[in-house]
């Protein structure tokens, strides 16, 4: 499998990172190395001393399509859940600065902690989604699907005229603002619609 990921899909979070709405949507990937799951920690790894939580809405893709168009793209992901797209920012910066891929800053072991998923059927409007991080019980981010730049449909359907979506593949589908610096200690718990979704600890 793969993680497919799309940057600055909020226009507050492009804003305070500085960098200008796109266009078009920001793709990179991450590979399967990156998944963590089941709640457990994350190790902050030792090349990086800025380690960004970044909370977004994944989907997960249940079969294979290219060239998908946005109409039938609901057909290709049946299952919602929450993941934290983890970011060394020091190193995506200097990487960004150099005009450099942003692999070794997005896409480094497990860099994609991901929660358990539920059927979208159990989400009453999906472009109307609210999830939520706490860190140490205190609000970091509060984000609603209906300020994407980009849908899901749309999403799917733009990464597969470049890229066969298969099944089992993620699509992390881009953070709202208020993202920030993790530290030993932290206890992330996330939340869709109210309901918790992931609870671990940052070591
Ligand atoms: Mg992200």
């Amino acid at each position: 499998m793969k993680i497919i990921a799309i940057g600055r899909n909020y226009a507050a979070h492009a804003k305070e990172l500085n960098n200008p709405v796109p266009g078009n949507p920001v793709i990179f990937l991450k590979p399967d190395t990156a998944v963590l799951k089941d709640n457990k920690p994350f190790y902050i790894p030792d090349f990086s001393s800025d380690i960004h939580y970044e909370l977004e809405v994944v989907l997960k893709i249940c079969k294979e399509g290219k060239h998908i168009a946005e109409k039938f793209a609901p057909k290709y992901y049946e299952e919602i859940g929450l993941g934290i797209d983890f970011t060394a920012r020091d190193i995506q910066s200097l990487h960004k600065e150099k005009g450099l891929p942003w692999e070794l800053a997005k896409a480094f072991d497990n860099s994609a902690a991901i929660s358990n998923f539920i059927p979208k059927s159990e989400i009453a409007d999906l472009q109307d989604l609210e999830f939520e991080l706490k860190i140490n019980q205190e609000r970091r981010q509060l984000g609603n699907t209906s300020h994407m730049l980009f849908s899901f449909d749309y999403i799917i359907s733009f990464v597969s005229r470049y890229i066969t979506l298969k099944k089992g593949d993620l699509i992390f589908t881009g953070t709202p603002e208020g993202v920030g610096k993790v530290k030993q200690g932290d206890k992330l718990e996330a939340f869709m619609q109210g309901k918790p979704f992931l609870n671990f600890d940052i070591k």
